[in-house]
């Protein structure tokens, strides 16, 4: 196994079993069944605080927003306000999560293409920190809203940069075709711009974009500053516009197999500050504060999920299929898009590799897979396997298929096990559900 999936406080202890957070993951299956998703708190804890650190040593203002989409419960919010950390949602139950979370308001910032009357109303009593207004339909609504309530609001414009990051490369697109944002070419980013600056509640304290997702470089990071800040020297002449606050979004890549090579967060954070600086003095802009939205590089690689090992096909000279007890309910990214994860038999780590499997899961779909061409020790019905790197987009964005219940969610940390989550019953599927008779 590459040692390098063993991330945080994970390690193989002198049972042979993968433990994580001082505790035996054997012993955590006993405790709640499978599957089961697991994080490593201490993990997580670490990134938040590695991202703000590297903006304090560098007297840098800045908010490091934790994109709650990655995975959002009570929990994790609480987590998240306790390390000072800002928080992004992007629904009305985000942020009614966050609410109850009592997370303080001020650090929320509400995203969203599609923001409802009853989501922004929610977000107004709630008097949160900062919309990311995403385009004309929205602003107009907010203007409304805001006059009728007398009430001020700070926001964020989300620009299109015409930048895309890809995991290995980025282009650059004269024109972006995207559901999000103003763009940036066609002049729309300019005409909110005039039209915010007119709004008599509003303050447009700076500018949004989000370029991608798992991504392993920074110049695509380093283009889309260009663009803003250079367009925004141009607005600081025009409209005596002054960007406050510089977000340059989320995306910074994890580790899911070996054959990824995120950078470390310290280097992703000095690249965007270096970036900034250096625009900064070239054409005369004052420092913006810098924020970012990390999800995926928070949780990501923090979590993982469990399972029990089930039925097997051999199918000879072809594939052996081995199924477990989850699957596209509890990770949709393989289906979804080719996600490609890794994992290892967390009751016997170090037994020798054998035998090449595919990783089915039990949805009645095809394309059911989580994993093609695991090498593994020979496996059976007694065995458990653990899957890295689960923790972002797994729980949020699982699903009844099947009507299958939606596994806990347990944090680990220090040798101790509290749940976070817990598991769905066959009642809680029907609790919706209406008698027609
Ligand atoms: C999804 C998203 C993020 C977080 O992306 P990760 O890849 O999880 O870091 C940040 N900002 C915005 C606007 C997003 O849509």
């Amino acid at each position: 196994m590459d040692e390098r999936l063993l991330t945080g406080t994970m390690r193989m202890n002198k049972a042979n079993h993968l433990e994580i957070g001082g505790v035996d993951t054997v012993s955590l299956v006993e405790k709640y069944g499978t599957p089961v998703y697991v994080y490593d708190i201490s993990q997580i804890k670490y990134k938040a605080r590695t991202f703000k650190m590297t903006f304090q040593k560098r007297n840098i203002k800045a908010q490091v927003a934790y994109a709650s989409k990655a995975f959002s419960c009570l929990a994790i919010y609480q987590l998240m306000a306790k390390e000072e950390m800002s928080l992004d949602v992007v629904s009305g139950g985000e942020l009614f999560t966050a609410i109850q979370a009592e997370y303080p308001n001020k650090k929320i910032h509400f995203h969203g293409n599609n923001k409802s009357d009853s989501e922004i109303i929610a977000a107004l009593d709630y008097d949160i920190g900062c919309f990311v207004v995403d385009n004309f339909y929205e602003l107009s609504k907010l203007n409304e809203y805001t006059k009728q309530r007398q009430q001020k609001v700070s926001i964020l414009l989300r620009v299109t940069p015409g930048v895309e990051a890809h995991t290995h490369e980025y282009i650059t697109t004269g024109q972006t075709d995207s559901k999000f944002g103003f763009d940036l070419e066609n002049g729309q980013a300019q005409q909110a711009l005039e039209m915010s600056l007119e709004m008599p509640y509003i303050d447009v304290m700076g500018l949004h974009c989000h370029i991608g997702s798992q991504i392993f470089e920074t110049d695509g990071f380093s283009l889309a500053i260009d663009k803003l800040m250079i367009q925004s020297k141009e607005w600081q002449l025009l409209f005596d516009f002054q960007l406050r606050v510089l977000n340059v979004g989320g995306g910074f890549g994890i580790r899911y197999i070996s054959e990824d090579e995120p950078l470390p967060i310290e280097d992703y954070v000095n690249n965007l500050i270096d970036e900034v600086q250096s625009v900064s003095e070239k054409i005369q802009l004052p420092m913006p504060e810098i924020w970012i939205e990390p999800g995926r590089s928070l949780v990501g690689d923090a979590g993982i999920t469990l399972y029990q090992v089930g039925s097997q096909k051999k199918i000879p000279d072809v594939r052996n299929y081995l199924a477990i007890d989850g699957g596209m309910t509890d990770n949709i990214r393989p289906a979804l898009y080719d996600a490609k994860y890794t994992g290892v038999l967390a009751n016997r780590v170090a037994d020798t590799v054998e035998e090449t499997y595919s990783i089915a899961g039990k949805c009645c779909e095809s394309g059911d897979m989580l994993i093609w061409d695991l090498p593994l020790p020979k496996a059976d019905a007694t065995d458990i396997l653990a899957v890295f790197s689960t923790g972002a987009y797994g729980y949020a964005m699982a699903s009844n298929y099947n009507r299958i219940p939606r596994p806990p969610v347990v944090f680990v940390e220090n040798g101790k096990d509290f749940l976070a989550i817990k598991r769905e019953s066959y009642a809680d599927l029907m609790r919706l559900d209406c008698s027609l008779y």
